[in-house]
């Protein structure tokens, strides 16, 4: 039977309100079979996250501090939500084990995952479905390192025979049976990975807006939202900032090719965005999204014919190791090259990384500037189309905004433009304008 994987997020999960709307979805199709939650968000009754609270938690513990008011608010919103559906739950017992394994020493991570833990405890009974534990389902190495190929086998032996489960995000096992959760929002990931386990039709992605906008609302007034993504373009505009999803989420996903939904929970009968991969594209137009972030750094070479020198690059490469720098983009012409890095890292550094430049690579000029900003047009569909850097240009122009460099992979997937950062703004908006009205 095809199966979908729905994954609820924290704010689809933050109180009985969103929980009902969160049943009313999974009873709406049959094939939703396998459900992963995150903790209660923010909702109108708790302005912090459950996940917030138990890190609070831990180090008010930690620090031999008073917790019993934290550890009261986390258990008064799942006796809210356990009220609100009628249903019981020994909550003296599970708060005295959590409080048990925090004196025995048990880590941060196995404290933290008990916000999904409880969770996914709860809504099992909600939903009349089997609660199947994170733990004996995603695994990691002794290395601490995620180990998909026994995640994906176990997953597949254990589900293959439920009618359907409510598993917890965030966390799995380690070798010797402790707890470890992914990174911040890593319920995405787990979803991820119990798709790819299930080989689900679809992984699909609740949260609260309806999928990606082709720019950020905050700069772009009311922007389109993008129907249809590939993998690789929205691999490109999360690099930028763009995120509704967790960064690794789509990794699991990709051998299977399992198109991902983001839908909101708040108005399913909305489409959402479809990621997917770009042999099941149906939808094309030039562009996809546009999105950028500020704070670049922009160390520029000159030297003469430095193409000429075999050596050259991997000096350079060389340099950037040493000073464990990580390069962002590196346009180049025939005598120059400029290395793109995060404004992160401070100028002393940035100094020394110039003075090694100088003795080993021999420049005739070099020099650095902060304060750049790149911006990324995104889509599949210029590479079939003249004129899409023609448009970025025109309405970058016309807005009297200076372009400080220019990087176009040979995928033709993306243009990337850098501007100072006070143009930043106005240079997305005109860029959005320009392709769409
Ligand atoms: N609850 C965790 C967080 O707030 C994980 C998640 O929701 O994905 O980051």
């Amino acid at each position: 039977m095809e199966s979908i994987v729905a994954k609820f997020g924290g704010s689809s999960v933050a109180n009985g309100t969103q929980i009902r709307k969160v049943k009313a979805i999974i009873e709406q199709d049959p094939r939703r079979r396998y459900i992963v939650v995150s903790a209660p968000g923010i909702s109108y009754e708790n302005n912090t996250k459950v996940t917030d609270l138990l890190l609070l938690l831990d180090t008010l513990h930690k620090n031999h501090q008073d917790y019993h008011g934290v550890l009261h608010n986390i258990r008064r919103i799942y006796e809210g939500i356990a009220n609100e559906f009628s249903i019981s739950m020994d909550f003296d017992q599970e708060f005295e084990e959590i409080l048990r394994q925090m004196d025995v020493g048990e880590g941060t991570d196995y404290i933290v995952s008990r916000g999904e833990y409880l969770n996914a405890k709860l809504m099992a009974q909600i939903l009349d479905l089997p609660f199947v534990d994170a733990k004996d389902l995603l695994f990691f190495n002794q290395d601490g390192i995620f180990d998909e190929e026994a995640s994906i086998h176990a997953i597949g032996e254990i589900l293959k025979d439920l009618p359907g489960a409510v598993i917890p995000g965030f966390y799995g096992q380690l070798p010797k049976g402790r707890i470890k959760t992914f990174s911040r929002g890593g319920s995405d990931f787990s979803g991820a990975v119990i798709s790819a386990g299930v080989n689900a039709l679809v992984y699909e992605n609740w949260t609260d807006v309806s999928g990606f906008l082709v720019a950020d609302p905050r700069i772009v007034k009311n922007p389109e939202r993008i129907k249809e993504i590939t993998y690789e373009e929205l691999r490109e505009l999360s690099y930028m900032g763009a995120s509704v999803l967790h960064d690794e989420a789509m990794f699991p996903i990709l051998k299977d090719r399992i198109p991902i939904k983001i839908k909101n929970t708040n108005a399913p009968e909305e489409e959402g965005t479809l990621i997917l991969p770009q042999e099941k594209k149906r939808h094309f137009s030039n562009i996809t999204g546009i999105a950028g972030r500020k704070n670049f750094t922009v160390i520029y070479i000159q030297k003469t014919k430095l193409n000429w020198d075999r050596s050259f690059y991997r000096k350079l490469m060389g340099i950037l190791e040493s000073h464990d720098i990580y390069l962002e983009h590196m346009p180049s012409s025939i005598d120059s090259v400029s290395l793109i890095i995060k404004d992160d890292v401070k100028d002393p550094k940035v100094r020394k990384v110039i003075d090694d430049i100088k003795n080993i690579c021999e420049p005739e000029a070099i020099g650095f500037e902060r304060g750049i900003s790149l911006i990324t047009v995104v889509g599949h569909g210029m590479k079939n189309t003249t004129g899409t850097s023609a448009i970025c240009f025109q309405s970058l122009a016309k807005a009297n905004i200076n372009i400080r460099l220019i990087v176009q992979g040979s995928s033709e997937l993306n243009i990337i433009i850098g501007v100072n950062d006070e143009d930043y703004e106005n240079a997305i908006e005109n860029i959005y304008h320009g392709f769409l009205k």
